[in-house]
């Protein structure tokens, strides 16, 4: 594939080289020529240095015929911008931005534009490995408003049923997996200790869901 990525700093260059290591055509644009020394000496993709807003540059990049593009500096308004006009303008298959700030997000919704909030989903991980460690995400939908999460039972839920843990509207139940069998649960499905409980939930569901799990805990 052709694929462009509009911004070389920390982001932008692990993901311009991953790319090129799986053997696509990369072209790299940044303004600033000290950020192509992000890219490890190995890449021999196209650099071009000058300001992705230029729509020269977009186009010497080639824009008007690539099959995706990446927007990732650290500047969300030029980030939507950029990921728009790619979009509108020259038809681009595939366009993704990076949401550097949370509070921008809505820029890019405006836009309707496929985002990654690096910023939200690094501070979601964290706390998710700081409080339960039973709980952990193993998929994202659409720009991370649904996510698909792994409950672990422990010995302290071992008798509830799924009902009992999952509350809230805004979580799902979807499987229980025991001794690596999955099964379509009930609500009044039994869960056991070891078992895996797979939900979707929106970050509201998951917030409640890990404060019903909490205070079961604590009894
Ligand atoms: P980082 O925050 O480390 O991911 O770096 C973001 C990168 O985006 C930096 O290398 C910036 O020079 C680059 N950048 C910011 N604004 C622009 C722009 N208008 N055109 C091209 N690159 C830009």
């Amino acid at each position: 594939m052709k694929i462009i990525v509009v911004g070389c700093g920390r982001i932008g260059a692990e993901l311009a080289n991953n790319l090129y290591k799986q053997g696509h055509q990369v072209s790299v644009v940044d303004e600033n020529k000290n950020a192509f020394n992000n890219l490890p000496p190995e890449f021999e993709g196209r650099i071009l240095e000058g300001d992705a807003l230029n729509q020269d540059i977009l186009i010497r990049a080639g824009i008007e015929s690539c099959d995706a593009m990446a927007a990732v500096t650290n500047y969300d308004p030029l980030n939507a911008v950029v990921s728009h006009v790619a979009k509108t303008e020259f038809n681009v298959p595939v366009v993704v931005a990076r949401n550097y700030d949370p509070k921008l997000r809505k820029l890019f919704e405006v836009f309707n534009i496929q985002v990654v909030s690096s910023t939200s989903w690094g501070a979601q991980r964290v706390e998710e490995l700081l409080s339960d460690s039973e709980v952990r995400t193993v998929f994202s939908a659409g720009n991370g408003e649904v996510e698909v999460y792994e409950l672990q039972i422990p010995a302290v839920w071992d008798g509830n049923k799924v009902s009992d843990l999952i509350t809230c509207n805004e979580c799902k139940w979807l499987a229980v997996t025991r001794a690596g069998a999955a099964i379509l649960p009930e609500a009044d499905t039994v869960l056991k200790t070891g078992d895996v409980l797979t939900v979707a939930a929106t970050m509201e569901g998951i917030s409640d869901t890990r404060k019903n799990l909490k205070s079961r805990k604590e009894g």
